[in-house]
């Protein structure tokens, strides 16, 4: 069961009227929550009493005509992958399963210092490793649109808590596509920032030359919003670029002038037919706005998900070390042995996949492979970030598909890690090179029975963030692709 959807920027300003209190918004959620989410299973934790709380003290603050924030009283959802001080921060994992973070990520200080109300935090892959939720240690997450398939992973807790109308804005982590990928799967707008847009502080890592926080909304114009009041230099992550916060660009309705690059390497075989098809509409519909578009050549986008994978499971390998039982969560003692203690508490508490990928990472950077494995895919990274470079010469955007396909069911690729990381084929080339990527809906599918979107990736040069959302925007708002699930539209 969904409900419509809740748009941020509209739900802030009616708030700051006052013609709607921030209590009866957050009980509405609430009740949205508890309707709906014992099938969807998007949060893990929900801190009704913390919001409500929280929610009087913000009606409170406008009655005495205090100054509010751009994300004054809006109910937001948060990725279990990101502290917060005092809650449980478990990344769907048992290992983590009642920890509780010590201080808060500053991306989501910045959500608090915006006046917004975080209600819960949100089901997860496990740290991150997956493409349908399905690897949490908590259970999957269902996607509103159809409660057989997977919201697409690993935020598809925050993607599937946005769609289904719970909350309406999610904060997510995107490594390989982890925001965009469900983001298509669930009809929503999910963006990846250039990386060293946000601050990673607080995000516990998964691959740090990856990893990424990123938003998820109901539409680009609230993306932009949230860009702009998570974003900003951090002197607590020295990866995060001293920028000042984005600020959107004029919103357009055309695109006279703009050249969107399309290169054959991004419609590979395994693309659905139906999505080559939307995306093909989708920029026959940009030419209409007045862009022009370009054919581009990315020789190496092949070897983007073979060097993506060898990439992130090598720096999850060395991340997740911290993780032994001897200074965060749980700790198994086994024989009683320190060794002992370790492999207990490493065995039990991580899942099958986060365990694969720690063997397969250890390997890749072992001595007398690491050159042959995790070397040669880093000069692989550099060969694709050059691809994007020369691209990027004849053009300024570029369109591409976010997955080869519509959400798949529930199980379907849990035994076959291969179909399973195909999901990302591509949306890592924009990880690798460290890209703006925003993914939007452009269409629907009906093949398998239920309607399920489908969705637009459109990419740009390091640190044009304004540039993708602004054109983003423009497709969004002269296009009719962004609804709420089909089933949901009359409840509520
Ligand atoms: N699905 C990809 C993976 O499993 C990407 C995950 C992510 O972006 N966190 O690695």
């Amino acid at each position: 069961m969904s409900h419509p959807r809740q748009d941020a920027t509209a739900l802030a300003q009616t708030l700051r009227e006052g013609t709607l209190s921030v209590q009866e918004v957050v009980h509405s959620c609430l009740n949205r929550i508890h309707q709906s989410d014992a099938e969807l299973g998007a949060f893990l934790e929900l801190e009704e009493e913390a919001a409500l709380a929280r929610a009087a003290d913000l009606d409170l603050r406008r009655e005495r005509g205090e100054e509010l924030g751009a994300l004054f009283g809006v109910p937001v959802a948060i990725k279990a992958n990101l502290c917060r001080a005092g809650a449980v921060t478990s990344c769907g994992s048992r290992i983590l399963e009642s920890w509780q973070a010590p201080y808060t990520a500053t991306t989501v200080e910045r959500l608090l210092a915006a006046d917004a109300i975080v209600l819960g935090s949100t089901n997860m892959d496990e740290f991150g490793m997956g493409s349908s939720t399905e690897n949490s240690a908590f259970g999957p997450t269902r996607n509103p649109w159809d409660v057989a398939s997977t919201p697409g992973g690993s935020s598809g807790g925050s993607a599937a808590a946005v769609a289904g109308g719970l909350v309406s804005l999610a904060l997510g982590s995107d490594t390989g596509g982890s925001i965009r990928q469900p983001a298509s799967y669930c009809g929503v707008a999910g963006f990846k920032p250039s990386y060293g847009r946000l601050s990673r502080y607080g995000l516990v890592a998964f691959a740090s030359s990856l990893d990424q926080v990123a938003p998820i909304c109901t539409s680009v114009r609230d993306l932009e919003l949230a860009m702009q009041v998570l974003s900003g230099g951090d002197p607590g992550d020295s990866t995060c670029a001293p920028l000042p916060p984005l600020a959107p660009l004029a919103p357009r309705t055309h695109l006279q002038g703009l050249r969107i690059g399309v290169a054959p390497q991004y419609f590979p075989a395994g693309v659905d037919p139906q999505v080559k098809e939307a995306v093909e509409q989708a920029i026959r519909h940009l030419e209409g706005l007045g862009a022009a578009t370009v054919e581009v050549d990315l020789p190496h986008l092949d070897l983007a998900l073979p060097c993506y994978y060898v990439v992130a499971m090598s720096e999850a390998s060395s991340n997740l070390s911290r993780h032994d039982g001897v200074r965060f969560g749980t700790r198994i003692d086994g024989d009683g042995s320190l060794d002992g203690m370790f492999s207990s508490t490493r065995g039990r508490g991580f899942g099958a996949e986060v365990a694969r990928r720690i063997l397969l990472g250890t390997f890749a950077l072992s001595a007398g492979y690491a050159d042959e494995w995790f070397g040669r895919a880093q000069r692989v990274r550099r060969l694709i970030a050059q691809d994007f470079e020369r691209a990027f010469e004849t053009c300024d955007i570029l369109v591409a598909p976010t997955a080869p396909g519509a959400a798949f069911r529930l199980g379907e690729r849990n035994h076959d890690p291969l179909a399973m990381y195909a999901a990302d084929i591509l949306t890592v080339p924009a990880s690798l090179a460290g890209l703006p990527a925003v993914s939007i809906p452009c269409g629907f599918t009906s093949e398998q029975g239920p309607t399920l979107p489908l969705g637009l990736q459109l990419i740009g040069p390091p640190l044009a963030d304004a540039e993708v959302l602004a054109t983003a925007r423009t497709f969004e708002e002269s296009t009719d692709f962004s609804r709420s699930p089909t089933q949901g539209e009359d409840t509520d």
